[in-house]
């Protein structure tokens, strides 16, 4: 750089003191997100699902908010690394992730809740508007066509069960009991057969 006067000096030192503030910024950006993320699927992470469900959960109560979760639980996925391996067990569950995420808008919360279960939140949305999205996110995983190495193709299904706290804000006091009535309706729809959606009921 070729500096024509001594009075320049102060100016690019300025410029390039803000530019370094820039880069800490933006590197400072990228290592939280990383670490409210999953290192396999980049998904959330269960401590970043945990604080996005408290603060939605105290939205929802104070302000009477809609608010629905959903547990996705891949079917019979020991069976897939039992056939075909970890490794292509991992890029499956990233695939799913990467279908997912291609869905869902901006405020939707998508996490890795366990191994091969992911948690989605949605704050806004009433448990009558989360069905056209969760039956289109079940169908997606079913239709996904996994290339694995040779050239065979895995395919698996997800049951997920759904809670909403809006249409039964009686029954639910705290964010776990929102998990807990998720999972329950997880469970029921494991037992009906899988791949398939149950919601959550108080009846
Ligand atoms: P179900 O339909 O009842 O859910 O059957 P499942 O086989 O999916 O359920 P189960 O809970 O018995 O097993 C989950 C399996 O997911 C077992 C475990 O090996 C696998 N798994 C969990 N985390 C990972 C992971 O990070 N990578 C891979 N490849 N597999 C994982
Ligand atoms: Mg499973
Ligand atoms: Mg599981």
């Amino acid at each position: 750089m070729t500096i024509h006067h001594p009075c320049e000096v102060a100016g690019i030192l300025a410029e390039a003191k803000e530019l370094l503030m820039i880069h800490d910024l933006s590197r400072m950006k990228d290592l939280e997100d990383k670490s409210q993320r999953d290192g396999l699927t980049g998904a959330y992470n269960r401590t970043y699902f945990d604080e996005t469900l408290r603060r939605e959960f105290n939205l929802a109560m104070q302000y009477n908010l809609p608010l629905t979760i959903a547990i996705i639980d891949l079917d019979h996925f020991k069976s897939v690394n039992d056939t075909y391996g970890h490794v292509a067990g991992d890029s499956l569950l990233a695939t799913v992730v990467k279908t997912l995420f291609d869905q869902i808008r901006q405020d939707d919360t998508l996490s890795r809740y366990g191994g091969e279960e992911f948690a989605l939140i949605l704050p806004g949305t009433t448990l009558a508007a989360s069905r056209t999205l969760i039956s289109r996110l079940k169908d997606s995983i079913a239709a996904i066509a996994y290339k694995f190495d040779g050239g065979i193709t895995i395919q698996i299904t997800a049951s997920i069960g759904v809670a909403s706290y809006y249409e039964n804000a009686t029954h639910f006091q705290e964010p776990k009991d929102l998990i807990k009535a998720a999972d329950y309706a997880l469970y029921a729809a494991k037992h009906a057969g899988r791949n398939q959606i149950m919601e959550w009921s108080a009846s």
